[in-house]
């Protein structure tokens, strides 16, 4: 039923991981319960109407400049929090996880802005809403970070067990670009359209990632979500889908295939994870990195630019298109932008074929 919902809470943590997470705090007995209030919350987000849900800006937002506003959600489950920052005012708040994600969304902004020409999230000069210190309640830390379709929300985590859900460039990029292909190609979260949806904000979390750090694609590690969780693990790689952890103690092996030959089926539920949207993630995920290796040098400037073309490309890249659909249209950009026959054209090829998609 993941498609009922105008805007789907897109979450970092896959509820594979954090059903787990919530186990660990002895709720085994009341997990179903605290499941469903997370649900009532997506439901409810998704019934109000954004123009209700926006008052908190005041006054138009600026139409061609970077406008970010920070809430304090006061480790409450808030979705009006206290207003902490906003653009323009010099002095940043104090907290780490308030620096982290206002410079974040800043560099999130600039990307798209000087490599894509980009006018923020939806194109038309967005403001930046992020709510941090968000908690499910008083005794209940909460493990994700999620956007709204409006609003970023970062939950603080429990020391014990993760770090702060701001920690990771990746992740602010992941989430704050679900708000861009919702604006885009608007894939359907469900199944492979939805897989192709979870990959393509892992794809532009991770070059903006690199972008920022100017890590050619051959060096980088393409983890996404290196420090949440503690010790070495990550949530995903891209390079190695299903070996982001193995034999983890709360988490178990990471399940995530890299190929077509393992493609997981579940259920289209929000227990079956809209059937298995970040599982299978892994698979165009992968195909990506192999392009982006192939081509070396930076991954943003081919790689990025062509999956960025395809999901610019309603005609190509439809609202329930598949992975060979998303192969085809990736094709199509390689060869308007480089050339028939060309290395990049090869280097695309090469990704969704040694994945087994086409
Ligand atoms: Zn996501």
């Amino acid at each position: 039923m993941c498609h009922h919902y105008r805007n789907p809470m897109h979450c970092i943590l896959p509820p594979y991981m954090s059903d787990k997470l919530g186990e660990l705090l002895g709720e085994e007995k009341q997990e179903a319960k605290s499941n469903e209030r997370f649900r009532e919350k997506r439901r409810s987000l998704a019934a109000i109407a954004p123009a209700t849900r926006v008052f908190k800006i005041a006054g138009d937002p600026p139409k061609t400049k970077l406008h970010r506003e920070l809430y304090d959600a006061h480790e409450s489950p808030m979705q009006i929090g206290e207003l902490i920052w906003k653009e323009g005012q010099k002095k940043l708040p104090a907290s780490a996880d308030a620096k982290r994600v206002i410079e974040g969304a800043g560099n999130v902004w600039s990307f798209y802005k000087k490599l894509f020409n980009r006018n923020s999230i939806d194109n038309k000069g967005m403001a930046i809403l992020q709510n941090i210190r968000y908690r499910e309640n008083k005794f209940k830390p909460f493990f994700n970070a999620f956007w709204d379709g409006e609003q970023m929300f970062y939950g603080t985590g429990s020391p014990k067990y993760t770090n702060s859900f701001t920690t990771d460039l990746d992740i602010i990029g992941h989430e704050l670009t679900h708000g861009v292909i919702d604006f885009e190609a608007a894939l359907n979260y469900e199944n492979q359209s939805g897989a192709l949806n979870e990959s393509y904000a892992d794809v532009f979390g991770i070059l903006i990632k690199q972008w920022v750090n100017k890590t050619p694609a051959r060096k980088a590690k393409w983890l996404i979500g290196e420090n949440i969780l503690k010790g070495p693990n990550a949530l995903r790689s891209m390079k190695a889908p299903g070996t982001a952890y193995k034999k983890d103690a709360v988490f178990g092996d990471d399940p995530q295939p890299g190929i077509m030959k393992d493609f997981v089926k579940l259920p289209n539920t929000e227990d079956g994870d809209c059937g298995g949207v970040h599982y299978n993630s892994g698979i165009p995920n992968h195909a990506f990195y192999i392009a982006a290796y192939e081509l070396d040098g930076n991954a943003w400037e081919k790689a990025g630019a062509i999956w960025y073309a395809a999901l610019q490309d309603k005609s190509l890249l439809k609202k329930d298109a598949d992975f060979t659909a998303a192969a085809s249209a990736t094709l199509k950009k390689a060869t308007s932008l480089f050339g028939k026959g060309s290395a990049e054209v090869k280097a695309v090829e090469k990704g969704w074929k040694e994945t087994g998609v086409i």
